[in-house]
């Protein structure tokens, strides 16, 4: 009999009553989309659940990335991490500006803070840092950096919604932060995003970007596409943020029995959130290096038990046939290529069963 299939992620559901409830008064207001009430509803409660000023709602992550890093008026070079999901470097490069790729530390795989200045020259004008897996970057070493030498930090924050340090959102950190609501990601609208920001200047500028850069009906002030989140994103929004306490606890606890099995073994590193650290537990990055089976005979073995653990992140971007130009007249970055090559994201997701979990880690350690 075939094994059922696991995937390395679900979306989780809302109750079909309640998403449909949502959307019923659109057969009544029928508005659609262009900032409507569900939107606006949305847009009002992330703020709160935050506590970051301005949020400018995006149809997609990567939109409100590309726009944020324009609304910015950036030149020349931006320094970023090759490990990240393609977006973040597409981003950058979309908008006319060099990456330029520092490497990663070996502890949590975000921008290794010792290597930016080294990279920093007079065309240089700002970091984008990744919180991979929802891992944190180290923020006061990059304010420092970006304060002595006068650049903007705008966070790719695509997998930290819902973390907190301290008590307060870390989507409050940088001068701005792009969050994600793909279905794939811990928080989702189906497709969506978000722009999270202290500038009132900067919200203005991404309401009239996501719109074509219409500033009203008859004065265009920027040269924009369009990056609207829709009302029925923004409903399905609005019933994942009802829900996403419960869905961050029953990751917690499915990420809590990955962590019992796979701890103290030899040659296996997990990512397990930081004392002070509220985690979203949004993936299960797990690091094979010294171990008696490679990253990929894992994977391997795991596909032939139907179970589809993916290479997050595989290979950096910086490998890419569309970087390779730019890349190959940088230094290289050797941790970012070795833990790219050694790291496999398994399965997690609320609905996902403990035996199931038991079963993969079974698989891995080969009992
Ligand atoms: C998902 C993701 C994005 C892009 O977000 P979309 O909502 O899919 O457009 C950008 N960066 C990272 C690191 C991501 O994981």
């Amino acid at each position: 009999m075939e094994e059922k299939k696991i995937l390395v992620t679900c979306s989780s559901m809302p109750p079909f009553e309640e998403y449909t409830d949502e959307i019923k008064e659109l057969w009544e207001t029928v508005w659609l989309t262009n900032s409507g009430a569900k939107h606006r509803e949305l847009e009002r409660k992330l703020c709160d659940y935050t506590g970051v000023r301005y949020v400018s709602l995006f149809v997609n992550g990567h939109q409100a990335l590309e726009n944020i890093i324009a609304a910015y008026k950036l030149k020349g070079e931006v320094i970023t991490t090759p490990f990240t999901f393609v977006s973040t470097t597409h981003a950058i490069a979309r908008n006319g500006l060099k990456p330029v790729f520092c490497d990663i530390n070996r502890e949590n795989y975000t921008i290794d803070v010792s290597k930016i200045e080294a990279l920093i020259t007079k065309e240089t004008s700002a970091i984008v840092p990744v919180h991979v897996y929802g891992n944190l970057c180290d923020d006061e070493k990059i304010e420092e950096i970006a304060a002595k030498h006068g650049l903007k930090v705008i966070y790719d924050a695509a997998h930290a919604f819902g973390v907190f340090r301290g008590g307060r959102s870390v989507l409050n950190w940088g001068d701005a932060s792009m969050c994600s609501f793909h279905a794939t990601k811990a928080f989702h609208s189906i497709e969506g995003g978000a722009a999270f920001m202290h500038s009132a200047e900067i919200k203005e500028a991404l309401e009239a970007m996501k719109n074509f850069g219409m500033t009203s009906q008859e004065t265009t002030d920027y040269i924009a596409g369009n990056a609207k989140m829709n009302e029925f994103q923004a409903a399905m929004g609005l019933c994942s943020l009802r829900h996403f306490k419960d869905e961050v606890s029953k990751r917690k606890k499915n990420a809590e029995r990955y962590y019992a099995n796979l701890s103290g073994i030899e040659g296996i590193k997990l990512s397990v959130p930081l004392s002070d650290v509220e985690s979203n537990y949004a993936y299960m990055p797990v690091l094979f290096d010294g171990y008696s089976m490679t990253r990929d005979e894992i994977a391997g073995k795991l596909a032939e038990h139907n179970i589809y653990a993916r290479k997050y992140f595989f290979p950096p971007t910086n490998e890419f046939s569309c970087y390779r130009d730019i890349a190959s007249k940088q230094e290289g970055t050797p941790v970012a290529k070795h833990i790219s090559e050694n790291i496999l994201t398994l399965p997690l997701y609320a609905s996902l069963a403990a035996d199931d979990i038991d079963r993969i880690c079974a698989i891995i350690t080969n009992r």
